[in-house]
């Protein structure tokens, strides 16, 4: 039999009722804080990501999904904040008043491993802003994350932040840290040892044990307690973390967190749930001073964030279902494609028989197909010009005029 490729799924007709449910909220919040959707391609130049993304990170190394065709390389998109920026250069998006500020829906693809909670095709909603370096801006996209994770009534949330500097203030950090695990260098494990050359704030975020005791020591923990980074990220990160308070959103600090990608500068958060197994991170993002300028855009501030769409349905109950309203029963299946149109035309559900049952067998199929009402017009209630209609849960029936049938299957309907 053949299967789908592994570390893919299909999304089935019983759970796109949840996704779309999260679309729709996630669309209507969009629009309400005037963030306006882009779709950029599936896929781009592999010179893109390996500039935007970074060659130093997990991404460009290993879980690119990387093919030639003529002689260009091509890279499906492990993520979509590169490509945003792309477009938002190349189409002189930089034009607009600042603010800009842009959300995507859609699928991403990374050669990982597959569990649970991750995937090789999996889906993304992000958000990005160009052109502010204020704190109000990352508090402002923080609190959209969290408002539409308690819009959805996400269970077991935690939001967690962190200041990983500029550039230039995390210079002077890295050789300070460098400077504190050099005598530890040979027991680190070899990640490590090749971050510890060329990206040693992805250190803190190794998952090998013998790693994790060190950094999770004394001496590690109190050079990270008080936020190390240069003072303009300091006082920037300070005042991300008053507005929260005063916006009533609880948070921790937590100073192992570094996010995986290179452009991060000041702020990055995750937001987490409990309810997640290992892979409990269903948020991430921050701010990316620098990404704008290293892809040839004009230098341009920026905050954005991304969402697992997988992780995220997976919260949520599976309750929602498209309810089918009418079932059409008639003695002739010409009259049932006609009603069953009309119905559809003033707004309501609607199907018939499309296999030739007869009158008589109809009304089982109706009981079976789940609606709540069967509209049935047999050759009595079409001379009539009126129209039965039958509860399926009560069993209880009725016989109307076209106007109160469709007052009563409107009420219901809404
Ligand atoms: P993780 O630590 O889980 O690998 P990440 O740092 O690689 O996450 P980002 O690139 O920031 O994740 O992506 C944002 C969100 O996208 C994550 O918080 C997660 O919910 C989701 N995500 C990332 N990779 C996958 C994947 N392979 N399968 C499913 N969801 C994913
Ligand atoms: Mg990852």
């Amino acid at each position: 039999m053949l299967a789908s490729a592994k570390g893919t799924h299909d999304i089935l007709p019983a759970e796109t009722a949840t996704w779309q449910y999260v679309e729709e909220t996630a669309r209507r919040l969009m629009a309400l804080a005037h963030v306006q959707e882009i779709r950029t391609p599936l896929f781009e130049t592999t010179e893109l990501f390996q500039r935007g993304v970074g060659e130093a990170t997990d991404i460009v190394n290993k879980e690119m999904y990387t093919f030639q065709k003529g002689d260009r390389s091509l890279t499906l998109r492990p993520e979509n904040t590169a490509g945003v920026v792309r477009a938002y250069i190349q189409n002189g998006l930089d034009r607009a008043p600042k603010p800009v500020k842009v959300f995507y829906l859609g699928p991403m693809f990374r050669y990982e491993r597959p569990q649970a909670g991750r995937q090789r095709q999996f889906h993304q909603l992000g958000v990005e802003c160009f052109g502010l370096d204020t704190p109000e801006t990352d508090a402002a996209l923080i609190e959209l994350a969290m408002r539409l994770f308690e819009t959805l009534h996400v269970p077991g949330l935690a939001l967690e932040v962190n200041n990983v500097g500029t550039f230039e203030g995390r210079e002077v950090f890295k050789e300070k840290l460098k400077g504190l695990l050099k005598d530890y260098l040979p027991s680190l494990c070899e990640d490590c040892q090749t971050r510890y050359e060329n990206n040693p704030l992805r250190m803190l975020d190794c998952k090998v044990p013998g790693c994790k005791t060190l950094y999770q020591g004394r001496e590690i923990q109190e050079f990270l307690k008080e936020d190390p980074m240069d003072e303009d990220s300091r006082r920037h990160f300070q005042e991300v973390c008053r507005i929260l308070s005063d916006l009533g959103i609880a948070y921790t600090r937590n100073p192992m967190l570094v996010r995986g990608l290179d452009y991060y500068t000041k702020t990055v958060f995750e937001i987490t749930s409990t309810h997640l197994g290992a892979q409990n991170a269903v948020c991430g993002g921050g701010r990316y001073n620098n990404l704008v300028k290293t892809l040839d855009g004009p230098d341009t501030p920026a905050f954005g964030w991304a969402l697992g769409m997988e992780r995220l349905v997976s919260l949520l109950p599976n309750a929602i279902k498209h309810e089918l309203l009418c079932y059409v029963v008639s003695d002739s299946s010409g009259h049932a494609l006609e009603l069953s149109r009309t119905l559809q035309q003033e707004g309501l559900s609607a199907v018939c028989d499309w296999s030739g049952k007869p009158f008589g067998k109809q009304l089982a199929l109706a009981a079976k197909s789940g609606a709540a009402y069967a509209v049935i017009q047999g050759e009595s209630e079409r001379l009539a010009g009126q129209f039965a209609v039958k509860n399926m849960q009560t069993q209880e029936q009725q016989t109307l005029s076209w106007k109160a049938l469709l007052t009563i299957l409107k009420k219901e309907g809404a």
